[in-house]
């Protein structure tokens, strides 16, 4: 079969694993003859290897993106009272885990062309908040949409000025840059995620806290071991069991051999689509100081209807697509009484999330794509307008 007429994966891990399948071989029996499933050396190597790729002073591996988020969040004594300003276009377990700690998230809208929160209608919100009296404004939880950096220097700013933690939701975007610099210290703790179709994926759940503060990394360490101190049962604080697996760790170290190549390859999938499909549609802005990781390629159609065209047309030609997301977080059932019910005179709309949710589609994206298979994927695409 050539790239005419094999099928196109949206994400393709089979293409990855075949390239590292005899050191994935090597590494998992390593680690199932050592036996040492939990802290097993790899997982300090691991984290000694993100570190150093990010330009960070400390790595610590944890179970998932969502047990990095809330890791984070416990180490700094987020709670009840506690306003966590965060985008309403994202995935859920942003919202979620200021919620399972008791805090209130309040949404916060996006910007058009970059997907990525709306800074005017952060200092907008936190004005709001500080008014009200009600919550205290005290952390804001930037994302990386789709593998773009959030404006961090912007956002560090607004948090200075009224003494909040940032917190960079970077899930989707390991391996993208701001202003020449990997992400893991634009904000006071980066978040990842390796669940398997982010930018470096592991074969289940796993994630890792990124941090230039000392203090911090030892809380992470602590706060993942049940709040473990010094000793092994002393108990110093509740936490959780949010640790990385050594087989997960083995995995990822295999992967991480592959890793800058495939974000150039990623780059370049995405320069093909981006020549093909500029100014026909609308495409995530990259603004010139960010490099993207392209977790995610994403367009943005005019409408709901045109989007079910391109949809259609994708169907025929048996090219997948996805749509992140459907619905903003605000309107999830899950979320709705706690946004409903953070402003007393109610809070103000999110027009451009609503209107998103109803105008992007993502376009197969991955680093085995081929020049030939992009050229399907627009044709088809360019075909429905
Ligand atoms: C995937 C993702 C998470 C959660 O990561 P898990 O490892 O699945 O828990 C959090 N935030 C964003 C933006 C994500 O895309």
């Amino acid at each position: 079969m050539n790239d005419q007429t094999r099928p196109i994966a949206l994400f393709d891990m089979q293409a990855q694993q075949a390239l590292i399948r005899p050191e994935l071989d090597r590494r998992i029996a390593e680690v199932l003859s050592s036996g040492r499933f939990i802290n097993g050396p790899e997982v300090a190597e691991l984290e000694a290897r993100l570190a150093a790729f990010a330009g960070c002073a400390h790595a610590v591996g944890v179970s998932s993106g969502t047990d990095a988020l809330q890791i984070a969040m416990m180490a700094e004594g987020i709670g009840r009272g506690d306003a966590v300003f965060l985008p309403a276009f994202t995935y859920t377990a942003t919202a979620e885990v200021p919620l399972v700690l008791g805090a209130t998230p309040i949404f916060v809208d996006v910007d058009p062309d970059s997907f990525n929160m709306d800074l005017a209608d952060l200092e907008r919100r936190i004005a709001l908040v500080v008014k009200e009296g009600k919550l205290k404004p005290r952390a804001i939880v930037g994302v990386d949409l789709f593998g773009l950096p959030a404006d961090w220097p912007a956002i560090q700013a607004i948090a200075d000025k009224h003494g909040m933690f940032t917190l960079d939701d970077a899930a989707q975007a390991f391996g993208g840059a701001l202003h020449g610099k990997r992400l893991g210290c634009h904000a006071q703790a980066t978040a990842l995620s390796f669940y398997p179709t982010k930018t470096l994926g592991c074969y289940g759940d796993g994630g890792a806290l990124l941090t230039e503060s000392a203090e911090r990394a030892e809380l992470y360490r602590s706060l993942r071991t049940h709040g473990e101190g010094g000793g092994r049962y002393e108990v110093l604080r509740t936490g959780m069991n949010g640790r990385l697996d050594t087989l997960q760790a083995a995995i990822l170290l295999c992967k991480m051999e592959l890793f800058e190549q495939e974000l150039a390859d990623r780059a370049k999938v995405a320069a093909w689509y981006g020549a093909r499909l500029t100014g026909k549609i609308g495409l995530q802005r990259v603004p010139n100081e960010s490099q993207s990781a392209w977790g995610l390629y994403t367009v943005r159609c005019a409408d709901a209807e045109e989007r079910g065209r391109i949809q259609a047309a994708f169907k025929a030609a048996s090219i997948p697509f996805g749509v992140y997301y459907p619905k903003p977080l605000h309107h999830q059932p899950a979320y709705a009484p706690s946004h409903a019910a953070a402003f007393t005179a109610g809070a103000p709309g999110l027009p451009v999330s609503e209107a998103l949710c109803h105008q992007v589609l993502s376009l197969p994206m991955h680093p085995y794509l081929t020049e030939g298979e992009v050229d399907r994927v627009c044709t088809a695409l360019l075909g429905a307008l």
